[in-house]
């Protein structure tokens, strides 16, 4: 059955436009004064992240500073939103490695599968989101970058919470 439509009136006469302000700055003055507002004075005041937060990517690395990843390409794979690119290459013992690895963050929707495939934990979500830039080109984040990141890893779970697996 069809929704019925409801049909507004105008109302009659001309309406006072200096009521209707007053009104809207009564509403400000009264949560100025108002000593239980929530108004967060960011970037000086900042809310204590979740562990299991979903945010920008970083990649593991060894000792040397090198990536762990294997270019096993199961993250590009799994990636629902295909925003991870992957050249495999091979050095001269026959070791597979990424010769390009990229993750546009701006694409990415922070699922953190990629986290959850990879068989060697390399490429992981850290508790991070103050990633804003002034070009998009500057969202496409390369293995140089990934590897120099150093917030802190997601948790991805809620140990606490077992139905948030
Ligand atoms: S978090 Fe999800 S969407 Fe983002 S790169 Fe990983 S698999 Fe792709
Ligand atoms: S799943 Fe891990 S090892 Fe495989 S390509 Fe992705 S980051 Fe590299």
């Amino acid at each position: 059955m069809p929704g019925e439509v409801k049909v507004m009136t105008r109302p009659e006469g001309k309406g006072s436009y200096v009521r209707a302000a007053l009104k809207g700055m009564g509403v400000t003055l009264k949560h100025m004064v108002d000593p239980h507002k929530v108004t967060q004075q960011y970037p000086e005041e900042k809310w204590e992240l979740a562990p299991r937060m979903r945010g920008t990517h970083r990649m593991a690395v060894h000792e040397d500073g090198r990536s762990k990843c294997v270019a096993c390409g199961l993250c590009p794979t799994v990636c629902p939103v295909n925003c991870i690119k992957l050249i495999p290459a091979e050095d001269e013992n026959g070791e597979r490695y990424a010769a390009v690895y990229e993750i546009d963050e701006f694409r990415c929707i922070f699922c953190g599968f990629c986290q959850e495939v990879c068989p060697v934990e390399a490429i992981h979500l850290s508790v991070h989101y103050e990633n804003a830039e002034y070009s998009r080109e500057r969202w496409v984040y390369d293995l140089e970058r990934l590897c120099e990141i150093d917030h802190p890893y997601t948790a991805l779970w809620d140990p606490a919470d077992p139905s948030s697996e």
